[in-house]
């Protein structure tokens, strides 16, 4: 059985314009010690899929329909003391911006020693030594556990909240643009370090980024998501090679590749649609240079195209393109 099972999930949010469907019927699975992608642009459900695992959704969000289930428990009926005990020790969170993340005021060591002590019947003794070792494990050197967030430099930072998402050791990490607003080399050294100590403690991880490139570089598996929905997803090398889905072939081609063939970066033209009132038929058709009549009429399935490999498009399954 896969540590995380996500099925048909809908994770919508009210707003005073309207039900926005954020997350519209997500199924994806995760192995033990395995790291898989969510990818797409900004809105596209990515991080919305990643609150609704933890479940830290905002008060204008909740789970509409479909299972979480991680390690064999159901997230989604879990009573909150139970998900408190759940949240830290068996999964845990790294958002992007660690300064908005992390409490200014506070000692960055006392910000992880705390839930150790919620979490597990240790002495503080116990928890700043683990704290120290935990610094250790990130690159981070030990005898700044009394230092406060101001002191460290944005990549350490990172760093101090990757240690603090270890503290209890949990089975998953959910990292959300963790390179975000860090220059390119800090965000080589992050992806390298997420992905050694994901290896190394055997960990499940979710990274989430809007770069395909950092992705397939880190995690064996890839979901594409657009528009609240999966359009792709299968092993991250196979997608990044030969992208089935135009949404998928844009991303790509969105970025440079340094190391293959030159070419101009292109943009994906156009925006993602209203999701209070998404369209009936393929959301990315106003912006799909392929898009025929059955487009938007109906709504593309996520078929199996080859073993392990599934895309959401109707001329892909039509073999068209
Ligand atoms: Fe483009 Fe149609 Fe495929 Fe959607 S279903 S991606 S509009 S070709």
């Amino acid at each position: 059985m896969a540590l995380l099972e996500v099925s048909n999930l809908k994770t919508y949010f009210t707003t005073l314009e309207g039900t926005v469907q954020a997350v519209d019927d997500v199924s994806f699975e995760l192995d033990k010690g395995t790291a898989m992608g969510l990818a797409g642009e900004s809105g596209c459900g990515k991080t919305t899929a990643a609150l609704s695992i933890m479940r830290l959704l905002p008060s204008n969000g909740y789970i509409k329909q479909g299972s979480i289930t991680f390690d064999g428990k159901n997230i989604v009926k879990m009573n909150p003391v139970k998900l408190r005990r759940t949240r830290w020790k068996e999964m845990s969170i790294v958002f992007q911006g660690a300064m908005n993340a992390l409490n200014p005021v506070k000692r960055v060591g006392d910000q992880i020693v705390e839930p150790i002590l919620l979490h597990e019947k240790v002495t503080e003794a116990t928890a700043r030594k683990r704290t120290k070792e935990l610094f250790e494990l990130v690159g981070i050197s030990p005898d700044r556990i009394d230092d406060y967030p101001h002191e460290f430099s944005g990549g350490m930072r990172q760093r101090v909240m990757i240690a603090m998402a270890l503290a209890c050791w949990p089975k998953l990490i959910i990292a959300d643009e963790p390179t975000t607003a860090l220059d390119v080399m800090i965000q080589a050294q992050i992806i390298r370090l997420l992905k050694n100590l994901q290896k190394e403690l055997d960990l499940a991880l979710i990274m989430i980024s809007h770069d395909l490139s950092v992705l397939a570089e880190t995690c064996e598996f890839l979901c594409i998501m657009y528009a609240g929905k999966i359009v792709e997803k299968g092993s991250s090398v196979h997608i990044f090679k030969h992208p089935r889905h135009p949404y998928t072939r844009g991303l790509v081609a969105a970025f440079p590749n340094i190391k293959g063939e030159k070419f101009m970066p292109e943009p994906i033209p156009g925006n993602p649609p209203n999701l209070i009132h998404p369209p009936i038929g393929c959301r990315f058709s106003d912006r799909c240079k392929y898009k025929q009549q059955i487009c938007d009429q109906k709504e593309p399935p996520l078929f199996e195209f080859e073993p392990g490999h599934y895309v959401a498009c109707h001329l892909v399954q039509k073999g068209v393109i």
